[in-house]
């Protein structure tokens, strides 16, 4: 078989050869900025199906994959990245993305920037709602009315014993 970009004799690809694929086909529209919600009290991460309590390492690859599905014709994708902490919460990631097509492998690389959203998971927001009390203000204002009335009746007793 024959290559119909360059003529190249050997195994192609939807009338390709593997070089003139991989210089055609992107694996994946790259994203530059990622945001990515953390629970800032278990350190959970929020991914597709739900909060996920993983290490960083292995929810980015699936934070990555989920952003960033293969273009045409890839089957599929997988992600690799080598993070780089710029602060607490914003990491630079260089990221390869290999993209199957049959027998084909493609490698695509670049940088993606990831920020960590502080927030809170499902479960831990309710477990702080169940700390605290339902309505706050309400609760004040009960509290305040019988110290106040309380104040009033001994002013009073205090003017007529005088
Ligand atoms: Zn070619
Ligand atoms: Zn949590």
């Amino acid at each position: 078989m024959f290559c119909v970009e360059c003529g190249t004799e050997g195994p192609v690809y939807e009338g390709l050869c593997a070089k003139c694929f991989r210089k055609k086909y992107p694996v994946v529209q790259p994203i530059e900025l990622l945001d990515v919600a953390r629970c800032e009290s278990c350190g959970s991460y929020r991914l597709r199906p739900g909060w996920s309590k993983v290490d960083r390492e292995l929810a980015l690859p699936q934070i990555l994959r989920e952003a960033m599905p293969p273009l045409a014709p890839y089957e599929r994708v997988g992600f690799t990245q080598v993070t780089r902490d710029e602060d607490a919460n914003n990491l630079a990631l260089t990221v390869k993305a290999v993209g199957r097509f049959q027998d084909l492998a493609v490698l695509q690389d670049f940088h993606v920037r990831v920020r960590i959203k502080p927030s809170l998971c499902d479960s831990c927001q309710k477990q702080r709602g169940l700390s605290e009390p339902s309505s706050p203000r309400a609760s004040i204002g009960r509290r305040v009315r019988p110290r106040s009335s309380l104040g009033s009746k001994r002013s009073t007793e205090a003017s007529t014993s005088m």
